[in-house]
């Protein structure tokens, strides 16, 4: 049996579970790749104290292993878009196959380093990289390649589920859970990539570029946070048959793509809407298939280490067989992607929930109603609250039918011109996800 070499930079959370899991699996991993596989060199600054790397060479510098002319495969493991974007030229430079679980570098530079690779000859594999254990890249590249996707829309930050999920099952409020989300290490110090929608920009620009063979366009992703859903929208949403998620959305549609990362309401029937905690879930749509669902942890060491593993038992495969991986990084070969237009959110159809503080005063709705109807909004539902003892002020919540973002813009600036409006009207997207 031949043997693959493997290097592994990076020995934190990822790096040590892909080391452990290569030693605990050996026997069965070697049996699916078809050959022996070794990890023959470590990039550490320090020693992991969670990981006994035996006797495997180690270096603090991790540029060592993409000139060790024993390594065949390097794998990715330090985060970040500036050493890592060096690292893997560099590898792909010296003719070795990558592996990374680093969203923010294929997402910010991939058009770059799989073109690059591409022409090296090389793989750049990063089922990692979106959503942790779920091998949703596979299944969205190999699996679903008959089908034309129409859209796609997932939980793909689990930080963000779990804060969600918090507050709706227990009633706490956003500061308090991402406190606790810190503590547990589920979300970062700085958890502003997280918490702002970034880290889901990310996943979804890697998702919607192999969905409708278009470039990588992290910076034309349409991206809100949670940060200002408060545990009184989570409950009204319920009340009104809605769960708030945060998903990122990339829709064919007749301008373009759609692609968006925001607070939704979703019916509280559907499967996405009961994802919670920490886990991950894509909904993917195809004209052949029809709807499917992916879900499962979507971080973690353990589960991220099962995709950064599984890849390497694909490049191992071929390595093995003297051929080269047969899939291309975004599904199809680079002079066939091609640049779709990513519609602006001005332009974009969704209903809406609008939550907004009146004067309990005669006369208010109906300013309000007005003013939607002469827009040619309807109002779906409408929720009015009692005033609290000695309160004069009351909160109102209304569902809108489908409206394009612009018109909803210019009646949110009409009804928080109103006397009897006090402050900013909140507002959240609404999805079906029914076709
Ligand atoms: P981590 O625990 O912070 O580990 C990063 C490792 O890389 C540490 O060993 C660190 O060394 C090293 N490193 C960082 N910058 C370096 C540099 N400039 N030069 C040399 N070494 C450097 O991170 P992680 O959670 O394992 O994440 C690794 C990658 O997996 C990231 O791209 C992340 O987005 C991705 N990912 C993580 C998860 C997850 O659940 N953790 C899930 C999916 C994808 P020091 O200890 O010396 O700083």
């Amino acid at each position: 049996m031949s043997t693959v070499k493997i290097g592994i930079c990076g020995l934190g959370t990822v790096g040590a579970s892909t080391y452990q899991l290569m030693q605990k699996n050996a026997a069965q991993l070697s049996a699916r790749a078809g050959c022996e596989l070794e990890i023959v060199h470590i990039g550490a600054r320090r020693d992991n104290p969670d990981c006994d790397t035996g006797d495997t060479r180690v270096s603090r510098d991790i540029f060592k292993l993409v000139s060790d002319p024993d390594i065949d495969i390097l794998v990715e493991l330090i985060g970040g878009t500036d050493t890592a974007l060096d690292l893997v030229r560099q590898a792909v430079s010296n003719g070795k196959h990558v592996v990374t679980a680093n969203k923010a570098l294929i997402a910010e530079h991939g058009n770059e380093l799989l073109k690059m690779a591409e022409d090296a000859g090389v793989t750049i594999a990063y089922e990692a990289a979106v959503a942790g254990g779920i091998p949703i890249i596979k299944a969205l590249r190999e699996g679903l390649a008959a089908n034309q996707i129409q859209w796609l829309a997932g939980i793909i930050n689990g930080t963000g589920n779990f804060i969600l999920s918090e507050m709706r099952e227990k009633g706490r409020e956003f500061a308090d859970v991402l406190a606790e989300a810190q503590a547990l290490g589920y979300a970062e110090t700085d958890p502003t990539f997280d918490v702002e929608g970034i880290d889901a920009a990310h996943k979804l620009v890697i998702l919607a570029a192999i969905a409708f063979s278009m470039p990588l366009q992290f910076d034309k992703v349409y991206t809100e946070g949670i940060t200002r859903i408060t545990t009184s929208d989570v409950e009204y949403a319920e009340e009104l048959g809605y769960r708030i998620k945060h998903l990122g959305i990339a829709r064919r549609c007749a301008g373009g793509i759609e692609l968006r990362v925001h607070p939704t309401l979703i019916p509280e029937k559907r499967l996405l809407a009961n994802v919670n905690g920490v886990n991950n879930a894509v909904l993917v749509e195809g004209d052949a298939v029809g709807p499917t669902l992916y879900y499962g942890a979507g971080a973690g060491g353990s589960a991220t280490a099962s995709a950064v593993v599984a890849d390497i038992i694909d490049l191992a495969r071929d390595l093995a067989l003297g051929q080269r991986h047969a899939v291309a990084g975004l599904g199809v070969a680079s002079d066939h992607i091609v640049e779709l237009p990513v519609v602006s959110i001005d332009q974009i159809e969704t209903a809406y929930y609008m939550r907004m503080t009146v004067e309990d005063k005669p006369g208010v709705l109906s300013d309000i109603a007005r003013i939607c109807s002469e827009a040619g909004i309807s109002i779906e539902a409408l929720i009015q609250k009692q005033p609290l003892e000695g309160e004069t002020r009351v909160p109102v919540i209304i569902l809108t039918n489908l409206v394009q973002e612009s018109k909803l813009m210019s009646v949110v600036i009409q009804i928080e011109s109103l006397d009897s409006v006090q402050g900013e009207i909140t507002r959240i997207r609404v999805e079906s996800l029914d076709g």
